[in-house]
């Protein structure tokens, strides 16, 4: 692996760099874990923390750089997944002849 900061090739359990002193990462990304679950739940909060955490994995070199595109990848499938559902409801909705048009229940 090599060293974030510098740029220099370093031993895969080296804990700060012999070139330039920077410590070496090697917890998860917090944000990464953060939206990989969200994803499930909270689709869009999940996607923004996914491309965060993997942004600052890009940077800092920490873990969780699978999780973060995981999370990306399942989120933003579920959102299309959504999106696609919701222009079938709405197709289905105005093309549907006869159907009574809805007073606006929810505003
Ligand atoms: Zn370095």
């Amino acid at each position: 692996m090599f060293c974030y900061n510098c740029g220099k090739e370093i031993g895969e359990h080296t804990i700060i760099c012999n070139n330039c002193g920077a410590k070496i990462k090697k917890s998860y990304n917090l944000l990464s874990l953060v939206g990989f679950i969200c994803s499930f739940i909270l689709v869009i909060p999940g996607l923004v923390c996914s491309i965060i955490g993997f942004l600052e994995i890009q940077k800092t070199n920490e873990k969780g750089k699978g999780l973060a595109l995981a999370g990306i990848i399942i989120s933003s499938f579920l959102i299309s997944v959504l999106i696609v559902l919701l222009i079938i409801y709405l197709v289905n909705l105005s093309n549907t002849p006869g159907y009574p048009t809805y007073p606006n229940y929810y505003y």
